[in-house]
């Protein structure tokens, strides 16, 4: 890691265990300010680098994020893209994995690092993780190869040993400090002793020297439905004719399977008929859909359900969400869930 010139990081706190605070009557912990946050880490004045922050007026808990958050973030970075060399997103670890992909997917020809981290233990706590999960994020942020250029240029998750690929991340621990893994995809930088990038899996935009652009639109009408053996046709056809609905994440059993029962293929076959696009991923960790290799998942690939690969169900669902946002046809969501956009995917 070479850095010259005094990197400018911008920090955008929205919240997250990192900077929470035990309430003292209900012993439970809640969203406190920044300035908590940064009191706790005076380490960070002994890095050289000129660091700002923006927070969320009111910080929020993970599990409260939305799409309208998402755009926020979106919004702060795109408006301060020129003005600094990377962007440290502190968050709550719950839906980390889902503002990743959905911002990988919303910051279109994204060429600076958009590392987001967060911690399993208030940063007060004498054991906290945050406080060397905001440290190293930072640095990653700023880190610069031998030409001077940045090393990452996508949205990283980095939780204690590990910088993971935003859109390929899962939450695996409620209780590890090692909380993230991306189960299809190796690491992009191993954190010990120093920081070791894994050049060869790191993303690189397609199209570098076309402007960032960013898509603020995620379309909401999206749904999971998580199969198991024995659910019942009534509750299928009940959330695939939910109102108003244009695109379903079916997480599959094992390489993309389903029931072989006529009634779901028939269930299945009708929503595609009308125009809702059907994703096939599987419920395993590791792995991907093949729907050729069996039958059940042929007949689900005959009615009209498009392959999710290796994707995560994270990425799955916030992939359709943005390809939905663009106002494409069901035939062109189609066709670009398929594709791997910014290396989501293992096509
Ligand atoms: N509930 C918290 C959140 O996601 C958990 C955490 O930050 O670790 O905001």
């Amino acid at each position: 890691m070479s850095v010259s010139s005094r990197p400018n990081i911008l920090m955008i706190y929205t919240g997250g265990t990192i900077g929470m605070k035990e309430n003292p009557e209900t012993k439970a912990l809640e969203p406190f300010d920044f300035n908590h946050l940064l009191e706790n880490v005076p380490k960070i004045k002994m890095l050289d680098f000129g660091i700002d922050s923006y927070q969320f007026e009111q910080p929020i808990d993970s599990s409260a994020m939305t799409p309208e958050h998402w755009a926020q973030i979106a919004k702060v970075i795109e408006d301060n893209y020129e003005k600094y060399d990377g962007f440290v997103v502190l968050h709550g670890t719950d839906t980390m994995a889902y503002t990743a992909s959905a911002l990988s997917f919303m910051l279109e020809n994204l060429a600076k690092p958009v590392i987001i981290t967060g911690s399993q233990l208030p940063i007060g706590e004498v054991r906290t993780d945050g406080e060397e999960n905001l440290i190293t994020a930072l640095q990653i942020a700023a880190a610069r190869d031998m030409n001077e250029e940045h090393i990452i240029r996508e949205v990283a998750i980095l939780f204690e040993n590990y910088l993971w690929r935003g859109n390929r991340s899962t939450k695996r621990s409620a209780d590890n400090f090692n909380a993230f893994k991306s189960n299809n995809y190796p690491e992009l930088a191993q954190i010990g002793l120093g920081i070791a990038f894994n050049r060869d899996a790191l993303w690189r935009c397609k199209n570098p020297e076309r402007p960032l652009k960013v898509h603020y639109t995620m379309d909401r009408n999206v749904l999971y439905i998580d199969l198991f053996p024995g659910i019942k046709e009534s509750v299928v056809r009940h959330m695939l004719s939910t109102p108003g609905i244009r695109g379903v994440v079916l997480k599959t059993f094992g390489a993309g399977n389903g029931p072989n029962d006529q009634w779901f293929i028939d269930a299945i076959k009708d929503t595609v008929d009308r125009g809702i696009v059907v994703v096939n991923i599987t419920q395993c960790n590791n792995g991907s859909v093949h729907p050729f290799r069996y039958v059940t998942g042929l007949e689900l690939a005959h009615a009209g359900v498009v392959s999710g690969h290796d994707l995560t169900s994270e990425a799955a669902i916030t992939k359709l969400m943005y390809l939905l946002g663009l106002g494409l046809s069901p035939e062109e969501v189609k066709n670009y869930m398929e594709y791997s956009l910014c290396g989501e995917m293992t096509c």
